[in-house]
């Protein structure tokens, strides 16, 4: 069997590096075929090594003729936020296997990726979504009668009486059980995170977004589940450890053995699943309201969330006006279609008004 040549893009981040990892301890199965860095290099050694930022210089011309290169055989999407959208696309037209780790690409153009992944569709890197995977594969999707996002609630969920006003960047960094960038940490902890996997399971898997559910179990043992019509569930549990679904997405549809140490069953006891409190963390009602609106809403939705983010880390904006500011920016979005162009321009709108509207929720 000849290893499978694998293009990283994004490989000094989080993801990224668990990737290098995977492919390193199965030098048999796979070769580092190219790999896309930003400021920090990953002193790696492949065919192609691309430096530096999306929209600058020669960049994104370079990172298309990476992955679309007639010797790669799988992209690995990795690098954060809207900025992994023309890459995928690329990838997947070419013919490439795309293994995603990027929410953002299926949040804000889901139904064109996933009518350019055709029949082949995408490989999940998400933890949530990998589990889903893997309980449905051999089953039929109309035999499906709910998913259930599992959600650890992040480190403010246990804490009901605490004032999301007055918590730190630090804080919200402190994720209590994953450890990840920046950007999806503190998405963990307002929930958008969620509410973008509803969206993102929505357009994988092809199930209707009133059939997909979030519950909060703290322990992040059982990574999601898939309820079916006889009343069964099935669900993939583990340590919380992304190898794992970084590996599964690789080697599909085998499995590695020992992608991650074993895990003693004892360990894994006394599980918990609480339901959502939509009211202290709405995010989840308004991604669901901005995918059901459809056409540019997504994008306006996860690019104010991007942006309102940034604020919050550069402490420009409290934490509880993150949610806020993707409410506001929504609520003053005109609508429009889901072709790419209309997309990107409900990208850039949403971006230059939630700059311009700071001043209102900014911090006195
Ligand atoms: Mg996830």
């Amino acid at each position: 069997m000849r290893a499978l040549n694998i293009a990283v893009l994004g490989a000094t981040g989080s993801i990224g590096r668990q990737t290098l990892d995977v492919i390193d301890r199965n030098p048999q199965r796979f070769k580092l075929f190219g790999l896309t860095e930003g400021v920090h290099p990953a002193g790696r050694q492949a065919e192609h090594v691309v430096n530096g930022r999306a929209g600058e210089g020669d960049f994104d011309a370079r990172v298309e003729a990476m992955v679309t290169d007639p010797r790669c055989d799988l992209v690995v999407i990795a690098i954060p936020g809207a900025r992994a959208l023309a890459p995928t696309l690329a990838a997947l037209r070419a013919g490439k296997e795309v293994a995603l780790a990027t929410k953002e690409v299926l949040v804000m153009a889901g139904e064109l990726v996933m009518r350019t992944a055709g029949e082949k569709g995408i490989r999940p890197i998400d933890s949530e979504h990998s589990a889903m995977w893997q309980c449905l594969w051999g089953e039929e999707l109309a035999n499906v009668r709910r998913l259930v996002i599992t959600s650890s609630g992040g480190p403010f969920w246990a804490h009901p009486d605490m004032d999301l006003d007055q918590v730190t960047v630090e804080q919200a960094l402190n994720h209590p059980r994953w450890s990840m960038g920046p950007k999806v940490t503190v998405d963990s902890a307002t929930l958008m995170n969620k509410g973008l996997e509803v969206i993102e399971a929505h357009h994988l898997y092809g199930i209707a977004l009133e059939r997909i559910t979030v519950c909060i179990h703290p322990q992040s043992v059982v990574h999601s589940l898939v309820e079916f019509v006889d009343g069964s569930f099935k669900a993939q549990l583990g340590r919380p450890d992304m190898r794992l679904p970084i590996a599964v997405a690789l080697a599909y549809p085998d499995r590695l053995p020992d992608a991650v140490p074993p895990t003693p069953l004892a360990e894994l006891s006394g599980l918990e699943f609480h339901d959502l409190d939509e009211a202290r963390f709405p995010s989840v009602r308004l991604a669901r309201e901005a995918a059901a609106t459809g056409g540019g809403h997504p994008a306006v939705l996860n690019a104010a969330n991007e942006e309102a983010v940034n604020a919050f880390l550069a402490r420009d904006i409290p934490f509880s006006a993150i949610v806020l500011t993707v409410e506001r920016t929504l609520a003053a979005f005109a609508g429009c279609g889901n072709s790419l162009p209309e997309i990107l321009e409900a990208d850039r709108w949403a971006r230059a008004e939630v700059k311009e509207k700071f001043g209102s929720v900014r911090r006195a």
